[in-house]
C-alpha cells in the first residue's frame, strides 16, 4: 500500500518523500506547484498536479491508488502574510483540509500525519513549550494550523482516523547532498534570507525588532533540521502502523537562537561579513519559541541527528551554493 504525500513537492515534504522512497515505502505525491517545485517531486513517487481542495481530483487519486496514510504538508506557510491576507489561509489550509478529511474517510484511509506548527501556541506561557500548553495563536497562520489539528481531532473521534500532529519548530537547513533544499518564492525566512547576502542577491538581512525581551533583544527561535523533520515523519507513520493512539507533539531540538545569533553564525559558517539594518517588528511575532522535545523523543522514538546551528547553516549553504550557481 502507498502513502499520498500532499504537498511532496515542497521543503519539507520532498525532505520526507526522499527518506519514505529509501526507506523502501511506494510514494504518491499530489502538489498543486503553487509553491512546490517539479524538480523536488522524488522520480519514484507518481505525481498528481493537484489541488487538495479538489475534491474529485482528490478522490481519483484515493481510487486509482491502494492508499494507506496521508502525508498532509500542503499549506500556506507565512505568519507575517497570513496576518494581512487571513482569509488565503484559512480557504488553502483550513478548506483544504475539510476537502482532505472528506476524500479520506469516504475512501476508507484512516491514518495522516499531519504539520503542525509552533505557531499553535503564540506567545508562550513558558520556555521550553510543552504539548500541553495554551494554545492561542497570535496570526492567522498558527490560527489555520491550530482549527486544522482541532478538525482532525474531531473527524478522529467520529470516524476512527488515527492521526499524528507534529508541531514543529523553525524547519532549516537542508539534505546533505544539496540535492533538496529551502526555495520559497519570495523566500521570507531567515536563514535563506541572510545567506542571500552573501550569495550577492540582497545587500543586508533586516532585523525585525531589537526590543523583544531577550538577551540581545531579537526574537529566539529553535532551529530544527529538515531531515530530522523528515525523520520524526516516518517515526509517526511506524508509530501509527503498530497502533499507537492518535497524538500529538513538538518537534524541535530544545535550544534556541536569537536572529543576531543566527546572522554571527552564518557569518562563521560563510566567512563572509553579513550586512545588518534594523526595521520594526514583524506582526504576529512572539519574542521566544523554544520546545521541549521531550515527548517525541519518548512516544516515537525520535533523535534529531543535528544539534549545531552552524551544521544546520552548513548544509542550507551548501544547497544555495549549488542550487544558485
Ligand atoms: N526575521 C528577521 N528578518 C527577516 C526574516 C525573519 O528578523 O528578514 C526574524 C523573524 O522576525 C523571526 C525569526 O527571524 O523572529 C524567524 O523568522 P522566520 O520567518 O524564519 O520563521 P517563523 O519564526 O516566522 O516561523
Amino acid at each position: 500500500m502507498a502513502i499520498l504525500v500532499c504537498g511532496g513537492a515542497g521543503y519539507i515534504g520532498s525532505h520526507t518523500v526522499r527518506q519514505l522512497v529509501e526507506a523502501g515505502e511506494e510514494v504518491i505525491i499530489a502538489d498543486n506547484l503553487s509553491t512546490g517545485h517539479l524538480y523536488a517531486i522524488n522520480p519514484a513517487a507518481k505525481f498528481y498536479e493537484c489541488d487538495i481542495r479538489d475534491k474529485v481530483a482528490l478522490k481519483k487519486i484515493f481510487a486509482e491508488n491502494k492508499i494507506e496514510a496521508v502525508f498532509h504538508f500542503a499549506a500556506y506557510i507565512e505568519a507575517g502574510e497570513s496576518v494581512l491576507l487571513p482569509l488565503k489561509y484559512f480557504s488553502n489550509n483550513v478548506c483544504g483540509m475539510e476537502i482532505l478529511l472528506e476524500a479520506m474517510t469516504e475512501s476508507g484511509v484512516d491514518k495522516i500525519i499531519f504539520s503542525s506548527s509552533a505557531a499553535v501556541y503564540g506567545e508562550p506561557e513558558r520556555i521550553p513549550i510543552d504539548e500541553l500548553d495554551k494554545t492561542v495563536p497570535t496570526n492567522p497562520y498558527g490560527e489555520s494550523k491550530l482549527i486544522m489539528e482541532k478538525m482532525i481531532r474531531w473527524v478522529s473521534a467520529a470516524q476512527g482516523v488515527r492521526y499524528v500532529s507534529l508541531r514543529y519548530f523553525n524547519a532549516s537547513g537542508a539534505i546533505e547532498d544539496g540535492t533538496l533544499g529551502e526555495d520559497h518564492h519570495p523566500e521570507t525566512h531567515l536563514i535563506p534570507l541572510i545567506l542571500q547576502v552573501p550569495l550577492g542577491k540582497r545587500d543586508h538581512i533586516t532585523i525585525f525588532g531589537d526590543d523583544y525581551s531577550t538577551p540581545d533583544g531579537t526574537c529566539i527561535r529553535d532551529y530544527i533540521h529538515v531531515v530530522d523533520l523528515a525523520a520524526a515523519h516516518l517515526c509517526a507513520l511506524k508509530y501509527l502502523r503498530e497502533g499507537g493512539e492518535s497524538n500529538f507533539f513538538n518537534l524541535g531540538t530544545g535550544h534556541g537562537f536569537s536572529v543576531k545569533e543566527i546572522i554571527e553564525a552564518a557569518e562563521k559558517v560563510t566567512a563572509q561579513k553579513i550586512k545588518t539594518m534594523l526595521g520594526e517588528r514583524r506582526p504576529g511575532d512572539p519574542a521566544k519559541l523554544i520546545a521541549s522535545g521531550e515527548k517525541a523523543r519518548k512516544i516515537l522514538n525520535w533523535t534529531p541527528r543535528f544539534d549545531d546551528i552552524e551544521k544546520i547553516i552548513a548544509t542550507a549553504w551548501n544547497w544555495h551554493c549549488i542550487h544558485n550557481k
